[in-house]
This record gives structure tokens, sequence and C-alpha cells, in this order.
């Protein structure tokens, strides 16, 4: 078995933008920061390489997928030592969201592009095309920018690059600066399962790479942060590219009265400190009818404190991993600041926890409220606020009193109000007695409401965008001249007319 700290390849380590170990706070590597002339040479190559990879149609690219596919699980271990050291995130947070994603994933696109993107024969009403052969297709736009964030290196920024292949386009991902290299290791993926030179380019560097790649592809396919997004579609606007957004969350967590106390608990203490909070759906609040508040803060608080934190040395060894991104840990200071300096209570963790590497305690803030960037703001770290609420209706008006609206969850055993409960939440995906596992069903869309994002992934759409719709229309049957056809004629316009009423102005309406 590889080991987890393995170092990256040499060729690798040279001048540009040094990637850390955040558990360790060593440097591992060193990436260049392609310039935006760089970015025009990348994309210029991937138009060249796209139409051969189009023409060879559904069959041949899930070929290629599923051979990634098995190179995914033959070599997980090196993949998640790669992930493991870029990120500090644990063994099992690469292995289960990551590798088990990441594989799933290859399979799925390969088998589903040629349904979801088959030519649809459409029938259409209107007298005015009986008879014609009326069709809509989906070609792929071309070259497809994928912007990734740093939180899942995998499945986040490289994941997004899948279906975007299967349904035909070349691909330039620009991966974190945090954490690049898990999307090198992908090209190196691609190239041993046998995909064309320049379909899959990986472009290293920071934001402004980012913004030279929106100007040149077809397709912008973003995940990060609400402030970035605007960015980028601000940018986009400007050659009218199309953009997925993927952003920033406040997921709610709902706990009514009858809920299974114990089940809830564990999920809150999961669903919050999984990935060390680093989860765009992660639960970053929660809100607990009065008759259960106490027994759920005791129940999540002791599940919190048992989390065992550090530097992974494989499978089992830690629960909670270490915060990937400096400024983070900041943040989720400041905010446990704000709260306690208003008046919440600390019932454990609550500090930066002392290095090598970058560390927050696992943390349980009560006594909360609105007024605290911990309720209102992302704080994206292993960090969970809770509040008592009158009844469902409360947590109701403070779910949706955000402007994010990515996710959410509902817990009672009543899953009829449950479920009423959930509909009437202002979220992307809203989950009751659960959250987060929508994530690996692939077959739901998953997207964002308000500043959460625009578009989604996953099913239909998550593979749609990626294409232009093309509507046919074919005549094969029809007379030199149709009746609507110059010159207009009294009896024909009138006859028109007669048509209209009878088609669609007989009846009664209320
Ligand atoms: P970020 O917005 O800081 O950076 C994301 C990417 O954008 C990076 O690759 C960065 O280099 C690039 N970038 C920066 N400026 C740019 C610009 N002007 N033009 C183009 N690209 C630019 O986000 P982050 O800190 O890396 O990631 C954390 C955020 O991502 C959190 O808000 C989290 O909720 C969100 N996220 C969302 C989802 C989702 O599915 N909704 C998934 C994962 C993470």
């Amino acid at each position: 078995m590889a080991s987890v700290e393995q170092a990256p390849a040499a060729e690798q380590i040279g001048t540009g933008i040094p990637v850390e170990n955040p558990a360790t706070g060593e440097t591992i590597a060193t990436i260049p920061t392609l310039s935006g002339a760089e970015v025009k040479e990348l994309v210029a190559s991937a138009r060249a390489a796209q139409p051969a990879w189009e023409a060879i149609g559904f069959e041949e690219r899930g070929r290629v997928l599923r051979r990634a596919q098995k190179w995914v699980t033959d070599n997980s271990e090196r993949i998640i030592a790669t992930i493991v050291s870029e990120t500090g995130k644990t063994y099992e947070d690469a292995q289960l969201a990551e590798i088990m994603y990441a594989a799933a994933a290859f399979g799925f696109w390969a088998k589903e592009a040629p349904n979801l993107l088959a030519d649809e024969s459409i029938k259409s009403a209107n007298p005015l095309v009986k008879g014609k052969k009326l069709v809509v297709r989906y070609r792929p736009v071309g070259v497809v920018g994928v912007i990734g964030p740093w939180n899942f290196p995998l499945t986040n920024s490289f994941g997004d690059c899948i279906p975007a292949l299967a349904a035909g386009n070349a691909v330039i991902l620009k991966p974190s600066e945090v954490t690049p290299l898990t999307s090198l290791l992908m090209a190196e993926c691609l190239r041993a399962s046998g995909l064309p030179e320049d379909v899959f380019q990986v472009a290293t560097g920071d934001g402004a790479t980012g913004a030279a790649l929106i100007d040149g592809v077809d397709f912008v396919m973003f995940t990060g942060s609400t402030k970035t997004g605007q960015k980028v579609m601000e940018r986009a606007a400007k050659t009218l590219t199309p953009v997925g957004l993927e952003l920033g969350g406040k997921d709610p967590m709902i706990v009514l009265a009858d809920a299974e106390l114990e089940r809830a608990a564990n999920a809150a203490a999961y669903y919050s400190m999984n990935n060390g909070g680093q989860v765009c759906i992660s639960i970053e609040r929660v809100y607990v009818e009065a008759p259960v508040y106490d027994q759920f803060v005791a129940k999540v608080t002791d599940k919190v404190k048992a989390l065992r934190q550090g530097r992974s040395a494989g499978p089992g060894s830690i629960d909670v991993g270490a915060v990937t991104f400096p400024p983070q840990l900041d943040i989720i200071d400041s905010h446990v600041r704000d709260a306690v300096a208003k008046g919440a209570r600390v019932l454990t963790g609550g500090r930066v926890a002392p290095g090598p590497g970058m560390f927050y305690e696992p943390t349980v803030l009560v006594d909360v409220d609105h007024t605290m960037s911990c309720m209102t703001e992302e704080t994206f770290g292993p960090t969970l606020p809770i509040m008592k609420v009158a009844d469902a209706e409360e947590a109701l008006r403070l779910a949706n009193d955000s402007p994010y609206g990515l996710q959410g969850s509902v817990w009672t055993k009543d899953v009829r109000r449950g479920e009423q409960l959930a509909r009437r939440v202002e979220a992307g995906t809203v989950c009751v007695n659960d959250a987060q596992v929508n994530y690996t069903a692939l077959e739901l869309p998953m997207g964002g409401w308000k500043t959460s994002g625009l578009g989604t992934r996953h099913g239909a759409g998550g593979i749609r965008k990626y294409t232009q719709q093309q509507t046919l229309l074919v005549t094969r049957f029809a007379g030199k001249r149709d009746p609507h056809m110059f010159p207009y004629k009294k009896r024909t316009t009138q006859l028109l007319g007669k048509l209209t009423r009878l088609l669609y102005g007989r009846g009664k309406r209320d």
C-alpha cells in the first residue's frame, strides 16, 4: 500500500505556486502559473482535438471512460495519498467522497450519456407542422472550461469534467491553486486510459489563470465561493459564454420534537464535521424544537467531544482532518469569536488547535442567533451552532432567512409532515432524516437556489448543459406552395381565422 504521505512526482516540483500539506505545513510541490497566452494555446489545441473526439461517438468515448473507472479503482491508494497530502483530510473523506464518487461517475456518464443526449423525436399539435419530422438533438458545445475549489479536488474539480467529456467536448480544468496535484494525476489517468491528446488538459494557476480560461471556452463550469462566482459570471458576460455555478451554502438542519434523536445527533455530528466541515453541503446551523433541545445538544456535544483530530496515518486513524486553505482558519475563528462576543457559549472546541499544520478544534456553539455570523455566513469549518426554536414554523422562517439556498434537512418520525416542511425550505435539495447522501445519486440533480448557484450538476441537466440544443425540422412530403405563403388571399385568411377559432376558441371558460 502506498503511504498516505507519499510525495508527488519530482517533475512537479519547480518554480511557481507552492503546494502545502495542510496537516504538516510542508511544501510538497510547486506548480506553474499559466499566463493568459499559455491558456490561449491550451484552448487552441483543445479546439483542434475536439472534433475527432466528438466524431468517435458515445460507444468509443464510453470505452475510454470505463478504462478510467478501472484505473481509479486500481490506483485508489495513490489517488487517496495525493488527495490527503494536498488537503490534509482523512483517509475516509478521500475514499468515500472522492474515490467512490469518481469511480461511480465514470461508469454512470459512460452509460447514461447516449440515453440523455439521444435525439428526441417531437410530436406537435400545431397543424402547420403536421407530417413533418421534428427532432431535438444535443451537440457538444466544443471546449468546456472547468474551474474548481480546494475542498474536493477529485469530486468537485475533476468530477464535472467527466460528463463534459462523455458529451464529446474537449475540457480544460483549472484546479484550485491550493490543491492542483489530484487534477494532474487524473490527466495521467485519462492518458493511460487512451484519451486522445489535448482532449483533456490541466491549466494550473491562480484566479488570473481561471479568468483567462473564461475568455476562450464555450461553457464555464465553476465551483467555488459565491463571491468568485459573481466575478466569473461578469467575465463570461463579455463573450456571452454560458456558465454553470455551484457556489456556497449555509445548510440548515431542522430537528422536530418527534425526531429519532440518536440518529439526528449522529447525523449532526457527522454531516457538520466530515471533511473538516469543508463541504458545500455541510450542516452549517441547526434549529431544534424546544422540548428536545437539551437532550439533542447533550448528545451532539458528547459525540463531537469524542472526535479524533489530526494528521491521517491511514484508514481509521482520525475522524477530522486539517483546514485545507490557510485564510479559512481565520474565517472559522472569527465566526466563533463573534458568536462568543455576542453571548454564545462554546460547549466543546472553539480554538485553533496547536500545529504543526492547520487545525480547528471540532466546535459546538449554543445560545446563538441570527445577529451572529456563524448563523448567517458560510463558515466552512468544523463548527456546529445549535439554536433553540419554539416550533417548526419558527425553524422554517429562520432556515429561509439566508441569502443561500443550497441544501437543507428536516428530521422527524412523521415523514409526511417532514416532506411537507421540506417542500417549504428554500433550497435546491432538501432531505428528510438524512443529509448529503443525495450527492451520491448521480441521477438526482444537484444545484443551488438564491446565491448558491445557477444550473445543476448530475441528472439530465448535468450533461445537457455541456451541449447546444439544436432543433431540426424536416419536410418530406409537401406541395409546391403552402396555403399561408404569398400571395395573401382573402379566402385563405378567413379560413385560417376560422381554424384558429375552431382549434382554440371552442368550449366554455370559467
Ligand atoms: P474560490 O471561489 O476562492 O475559488 C474557486 C476557484 O476559482 C479556484 O480555482 C480559484 O483559483 C478560481 N478563481 C479565483 N478568482 C477567479 C476569477 N476571478 N476568475 C476565475 N476563476 C477564479 O473558492 P474556494 O475557496 O476554492 O472553495 C470554497 C468554496 O467553494 C465554498 O464557498 C464552497 O461552498 C464552494 N463549493 C461549492 C460546491 C457546490 O457544489 N455548490 C462544492 C464545493 C465547494
